[in-house]
């Protein structure tokens, strides 16, 4: 085969290959990153929680508070009640009274909901700090694996890389621009091997002429079509 040829389909394969490694190395860093985004939601919800107990612990003292205050007032109104002179006085104190109750049970009812609150904050928090934390540890592990793994991918990058700048200095330049063109506009296959008489990347039929040419495999030979360069592959008609 010609020796430019033979270059060009190695070439085509460093980089296909090197495309490959690419998408997976993004695939692993965008992975790595939605499980970050998890934990960080996982931690940030855990802050809250923890704010939220706190406020209602603190607005639950405030209730309580209240209602110890009104207790004391209703106890000073019974004891005024021995000392009201008129039915009129009577009647506006029995009046304070009742508004006194009221604030009271209005004030209760506020202290149960913060006391069923605080009941459901303090189960649930616990087990989302367990979450939290195994989530942390499975972070820690899962970026000491990315990082090995870039390490390796770095490495590896290097040494095709170095492949790839050996073989183009093997290259003719001509052909290697053209290849680098056809690259862009075909899906990163330059090169392609012929079927059964026909381009392997368009399937449009080759004339017997071109063919023979590709049989010889003593030039660079393009599909009429797409414009690919061909070449025969031997399990190929
Ligand atoms: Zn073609």
């Amino acid at each position: 085969m010609n020796q430019n040829l033979s270059l060009l389909i190695e070439l085509q394969k460093l980089d296909l290959e090197i495309d490959r490694d690419e998408k997976e190395r993004k695939r692993a860093l965008a992975e790595a990153d939605r499980y970050s985004k998890e934990i960080e939601e996982l931690e940030k919800d855990l802050r809250e929680k923890e704010a939220q107990l706190k406020k209602t612990k603190r607005e639950k003292r405030i209730k309580e508070g209240k209602i110890e205050e009104i207790d004391l007032l209703l106890a000073k109104h019974e004891e005024e009640k021995y000392k009201v002179k008129s039915q009129d006085e009577f009647a506006a104190l029995e009046k304070e009274i009742a508004m006194a109750n009221d604030q009271k049970e209005k004030t209760e009812n506020l202290l149960l909901e913060l006391m069923e609150k605080e009941e459901e904050l303090t189960n649930s928090i616990p087990l989302l700090r367990e979450k939290t934390e195994r989530g942390r540890k499975d972070r820690e592990i899962k970026r000491k694996k990315l990082a090995t793994y870039l390490d390796n991918f770095t490495r590896a990058r290097e040494k095709s890389e170095g492949e790839r700048k050996n073989l183009t200095l093997s290259l003719d330049p001509v052909f290697l621009e053209q290849f680098e063109q056809l690259k862009k506009t075909r899906d990163g296959l330059a090169v392609i091997p012929t079927k059964d008489g026909a381009c392997g990347g368009c399937h449009v039929k080759l004339s017997s002429s071109l063919m023979g040419g590709v049989r010889k495999g003593q030039g660079v030979v393009h599909c009429e079509n797409c414009n690919r360069i061909l070449y025969y592959a031997s399990n190929n008609k």
